[in-house]
């Protein structure tokens, strides 16, 4: 690794796209400019190498496209339009610059087509291995956050896409790492752990319909997710099991019943879970057409001491709230028999 500050020389954009911004990398903080009819969207993710990637399992270039992307992601759950990131980095011997570059290529390549600007961040060492905490700025029309306490009875409940293929992929990694020899069929599971595509559009599309949404992503497994809302919302949400297979992995060789397990406990898919009425989620459907895309209904919202059931036929048996959580021991991140 060089010093410090030819490497952040090296990383800082040569444009930038956002009007608002006064003053980016290079001085002791950044400044844009503020709007009252906007409100600001902040979050912040950390990813830990041998906690969330390794070297085996993710290039370079992906690793700075899953640092960024978890944040957008979370960002699109708000219903929010991605402007800014920031991105502390604790670089130990093991990494060169370039591997670092490569990392904040990955970034810019989600960035550039959202008109994202690198505005700021920190550059040190680490003893052991790389760490990288990305903080990602939005705005959202004021008063049109969307949040998970919005799911009221009579919902319906809808993903924007398949889950559980990044889990599918995972596991694949996990065994060959990503210089194995895999089919077309298992490379499409390992490309859906490796490249994020958070749902800033659809996210989008739900914020300006100015409807009543509960939304979140899902980063930690269906099951954690829709149990948030639940929570947050205080209602049980009843998810069909037909609707979860049909969008779950369906691997050669591999059972259903371990499809509809990754599907609601693998977590890192980043599409997004919601609820609305009936009548709204036919509007948004309508929307998400016309850029070729689908909400897709998965269940329903019901009054209840908050739960999440997953219902196959007239049969409901009740999910728990499980998917990676880091305080907790392996054998409690096990899955259980749906
Ligand atoms: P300071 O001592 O004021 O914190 P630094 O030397 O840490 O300044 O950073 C100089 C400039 O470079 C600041 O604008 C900072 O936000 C930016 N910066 C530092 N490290 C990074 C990084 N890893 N990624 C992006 N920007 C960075
Ligand atoms: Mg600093």
């Amino acid at each position: 690794m060089e010093d410090e500050f030819a490497f952040i020389d090296s990383i800082t954009p040569k444009k930038t796209y956002q009007s608002r911004l006064r003053v980016g990398i290079g001085d002791d903080a950044a400044v844009y400019v503020s709007n009252v009819h906007y409100e600001e969207v902040v979050c912040v993710d950390t990813m830990v190498e041998g906690i969330h990637f390794r070297k085996d399992t993710l290039n370079a270039r992906q690793i700075g496209q899953k640092a960024l992307g978890i944040n957008v992601s979370d960002l699109a759950a708000m219903g929010a339009r991605p402007q800014f990131y920031l991105v502390a980095i604790a670089i130990p011997t093991t990494w060169s610059a370039d591997e670092v570059r490569e990392i904040y290529k990955g970034m810019k390549m989600l960035a550039d087509p959202l008109e994202m600007d690198l505005i700021g961040g920190d550059t040190v060492s680490s003893p052991s291995c790389l760490m990288i905490t990305v903080t990602a700025i939005g705005v959202v029309e004021a008063g049109s956050a969307l949040k998970r306490s919005m799911a009221q009875p009579g919902d319906v409940v809808f993903l924007t896409g398949p889950v559980g293929g990044s889990a599918a992929g995972f596991s694949l990694l996990n065994e060959q790492t990503r210089h194995g020899v895999f089919t077309a069929e298992e490379q499409h599971y390992i490309l859906c752990h490796q490249e994020v595509a958070p749902q800033v559009a659809l996210g989008r599309i739900c914020a300006s319909s100015g409807g009543r949404i509960a939304l979140n992503d899902v980063s930690d497994g269906l099951a954690s997710e829709a149990h948030e809302i639940a929570v947050a919302s205080g209602v049980q949400l009843v998810l069909d099991r037909e609707e979860i297979v049909a969008l779950s992995p369906q691997l050669h060789g591999v059972d259903e019943e371990t499809g509809l397990k990754w599907g609601l406990y693998g977590g890192e898919d980043f599409q997004l879970l919601g609820t609305t009425s009936k009548d709204q989620l036919a509007s948004l459907q309508q929307q998400a057409s016309a850029i070729g895309r689908s909400f897709y209904p998965v269940g329903f919202v019901r009054a209840g001491v908050p739960a999440v059931y997953i219902k196959k036929e007239e049969q409901e048996v009740l999910l728990a709230k499980k998917g990676f959580n880091h305080f907790r021991h392996g054998d409690e991140n096990d899955e259980t028999k749906v």
